[in-house]
């Protein structure tokens, strides 16, 4: 029985999850086909199966989709190349990726396009590394730890980037130990780590002498998630990433805890969590407020209107009006209203 439940804000949506879940709930409302979406839209297991139950395909490999098809790209962001392969061979392409991530891409294509090399510090085989990596493969070396810096023999200049959604303890210490090996290295002035992905953790570590055990929601392949559990285990403290409600009954938590979410979990998982722990006192505990708004993709902006008249046939007209006014007015409709609108 837990006693005392700290919820922890912020947590949950980034202002690039709601951005990439409003675009992709936008696409659907638009067209009648099938929306062909480049990796996980967010790394979430709910997310990603409510939209595979509206019609929206999830795939990795660019050759399984049929030509002339409509794509979303991720908010994790896509290589340059692959971008392009999917511009000629589909109908329409939109890319949500999340504009933290794109400031990244620009960073690798600035260094490289000067000269340097860059160090990019991220997790091997996440899509948002893949994504950056593939701004110039030849010029990039993805690292993971200190070892994997040192292994590195760059003779001319060397710059230094990272995944957004590193913990400080992932980053600081490689960052820390390429400016000792690289005596001139290039970076960027305002940190690549995100916002969401900071203000999460700060919250935590905040909270953390008052709680014997931390529970973060969450699906495993969300690298904030992950984050987040590896910075209150590093702090000495019990933590527990769980999915849903039902991966409760696996775990033997203490009377003081409190609960976060990753930056692509949805709330509702989070208070059905809640309501079955049902403890004595929830107090909620803010670190801050947090109000950025990511608009949506501009070709979803820009182009509403041609789209709806390229594809007239395939869209309900008499929706049009509304969708460009929703569209429009962006802001005020939240990605959890565009989950529950689907
Ligand atoms: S976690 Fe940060 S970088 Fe990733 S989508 Fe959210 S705001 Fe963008």
């Amino acid at each position: 029985m837990v006693d005392k439940l700290y919820l922890v804000n912020p947590r949950g949506f980034c202002a690039g999850v709601e951005m990439a879940i409003k675009a992709l709930s936008w696409m659907l409302k638009i067209y009648d086909e099938t929306i062909y979406c480049y990796h996980e839209i967010v790394h979430n297991k709910w997310i990603v199966s409510k939209f595979e139950d509206h019609n929206v395909v999830f795939f990795d490999d660019p050759t399984e989709i049929p030509e002339n098809s409509v794509v979303m790209l991720s908010a994790h962001g896509t290589a340059p190349d692959v971008e392009n392969k999917f511009n000629s061979i589909s109908s329409l392409t939109i890319n949500s990726v999340c504009p933290l991530v794109t400031k990244v891409h620009h960073e690798a294509k600035k260094y490289t396009t000067n000269g340097a090399e860059v160090i990019y510090v991220g997790h091997k085989g996440h899509d948002e590394a893949l994504g950056a990596l593939g701004v110039s493969p030849d010029k990039m070396h993805l690292v993971e730890n200190i070892e994997d810096v040192d292994k590195l023999e760059i003779e001319g200049d060397a710059a230094l980037l990272a995944q957004t959604t590193l913990s400080l303890s992932e980053w600081e210490p490689i960052m820390n130990y390429s400016q000792d090996k690289y005596e001139n290295l290039l970076m960027p002035r305002k940190s690549d780590l995100c916002y969401a992905t900071t203000n999460r953790q700060s919250a935590i570590v905040e909270i953390l002498d008052e709680v014997d055990a931390v529970v973060v929601v969450g699906s495993d392949n969300s690298s904030n998630t992950k984050a987040l559990v590896n910075m209150v285990k590093n702090k000495g403290c019990e933590a527990h990433r769980i999915d849903n409600v039902n991966e409760l009954k696996n775990l033997n938590l203490p009377k003081n805890i409190a609960v976060t979410a990753g930056a692509s979990a949805p709330d509702h998982l989070v208070f059905q969590i809640i309501e079955s722990l049902n403890p004595k006192k929830l107090i909620e505990f803010k670190h801050k407020d947090e109000e950025k708004y990511f608009p949506l993709p501009k070709e979803l902006r820009n182009n509403v209107s041609t789209i709806s008249d390229f594809l007239i046939n395939l869209c309900d007209s008499e929706n049009k009006p509304e969708i460009k006014q929703g569209i429009k007015n962006d802001k005020d409709w939240s990605a959890t209203e565009a989950l529950s609108s689907l």
